[in-house]
């Protein structure tokens, strides 16, 4: 019935016509028993990478370590994983490597939680050994199996608790909490960027609130960069009054309510492991919310943080219980005299010209930083005969520095 799945059934009947077992799995069936939108299709089958390849014409192999292939079919891509266990852990960690079984009841056994262990096919019927289908009704977060030893297997599981918690608006089952609350040194062992996909997945779900005081509750927050004795100020984060729109806004508003400095931000943001160009995008929308929750925008601050960003930083506002206005944020942005430094009317040549400079040097930098200053100040407009005439006046102090 859902178009997504029904596309993708004929890939499963051709799995199935050469004598293999596949199901569709994971998020995507639950969130399609959830009534909600489905990110992924995911497909389980009892062929191995090696048979799924002589199946498909066109495949690549993304994860073939963990018994995943990518299938491309009309157009779209499926990933296609082999069942398998993860028996031998070490380290609570993820195995390097899986053991394939011809079962899919062994392959949904090593999964999470009874809500991501159901098995679809492609006839609609469920294959549901762990009554992951009673748990969607109860709208319960239940381990598959011994929560301890599912912890113990792979520590990250309890951060995916949490994110569910938060992505759902699920509760959680006793036993499966309290194993977190016994196990949350363990996340420890997880490398910080597994933990982060999981955080930003919590910090952007509609039950934030519930998400974070599980986080606190059970501590696992100490296991996270940064966090330690930050319990109130997670709190007052979860108590934020908006759902965030995008990951940008949910770490600038994490940084704000954490109180980090903004001489800390990068290294508060490397400890987690963001990209370059999150980090940059995070401290300059970091110091735009600061400004903005001081006074409106200016053409400066509006520079410098680029529309886009500060089109976000303006959503956030009234989060902080102020109006925001975002038309009067994008008339400034079709006013603004420059967007960038080259949009300047003069160059360094211009400017070597007008003070009969045969060289450049640094002294170039500091005139146009201080004509773009007084053009975004309005204090001098962006014209080559009018920014000429300012240098030529200015040409004592200037030659002074050079
Ligand atoms: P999303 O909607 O965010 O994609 P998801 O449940 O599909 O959520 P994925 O990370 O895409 O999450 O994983 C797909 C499936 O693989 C899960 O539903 C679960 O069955 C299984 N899985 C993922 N990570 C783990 C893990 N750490 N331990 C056990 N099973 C896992
Ligand atoms: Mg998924």
């Amino acid at each position: 019935k859902i178009p997504e799945f029904k596309k993708a059934s004929s890939l499963i009947a051709k799995i199935e016509a050469a004598n293999y077992e596949a199901y569709f799995v994971g998020g995507g069936v639950r969130d399609t028993l959830l009534n909600l939108p489905i990110s992924d299709i995911d497909i389980a089958s009892s062929a191995t990478p090696d048979e799924i390849q002589r199946i498909f014409p066109v495949t690549f192999d993304v994860g073939i370590k963990h018994g995943t292939v990518m299938v491309l079919q009309d157009n779209e891509t499926y990933e296609i994983t082999t069942f398998r266990t993860e028996s031998k852990y070490e380290n609570f960690r993820r195995p390097e490597k899986v053991a394939y079984v011809r079962s899919l009841e062994e392959d949904l056994k090593r999964r999470d939680f009874t809500i991501n262990a159901i098995a679809l096919d492609r006839k609609g019927y469920l294959q549901d050994p762990f009554n992951g289908e009673r748990d969607i009704e109860l709208q319960l977060i239940r381990a598959v199996g011994n929560p301890i030893e599912r912890f113990r297997e792979d520590a990250l599981r309890m951060m995916r608790a949490a994110r569910f918690i938060s992505q759902l608006n699920f509760d959680i089952e006793r036993e499966t909490k309290e194993a977190v609350i016994d196990y949350h040194p363990l996340l420890s062992k997880i490398a910080v960027e597994r933990i982060r996909e999981e955080w930003t997945k919590l910090l952007l779900g509609r039950n934030r609130k519930g998400g974070i005081k599980f986080f606190v509750e059970t501590r696992l927050f100490h296991m996270c960069p940064g966090f330690q004795n930050k319990d109130k100020h997670l709190v007052d984060l979860a108590l934020f009054p908006l759902r965030f729109e995008s990951s940008l806004s949910a770490w600038t508003s994490l940084l704000y309510f954490l109180k980090i400095d903004e001489t800390d931000v990068d290294a508060f943001l490397r400890a987690w492991k963001l990209s370059n160009k999150e980090i940059n995008d995070t401290k300059r929308a970091y110091h735009a919310l600061h400004k903005r929750l001081e006074c409106y925008w200016d053409y400066s601050l509006l520079f410098q943080t680029g529309l886009p960003i500060a089109l976000e930083v303006e959503g956030l506002i009234a989060g902080f219980g102020l109006d925001n206005d975002f038309e009067g944020l994008l008339a400034m942005g079709r006013t603004i005299p420059i967007h960038t430094v080259k949009d300047l009317k003069v160059d360094g040549k211009d400017i070597m010209a007008v003070l009969s400079m045969q060289r450049g040097g640094p002294y170039l930098g500091k005139i146009l930083e201080e004509v773009k200053q007084r053009v975004l100040n309005e204090k001098l407009e962006n014209d080559k005969q009018a920014i000429m005439t300012f240098i030529e006046k200015r040409r004592l102090i200037y030659l002074d520095e050079v």
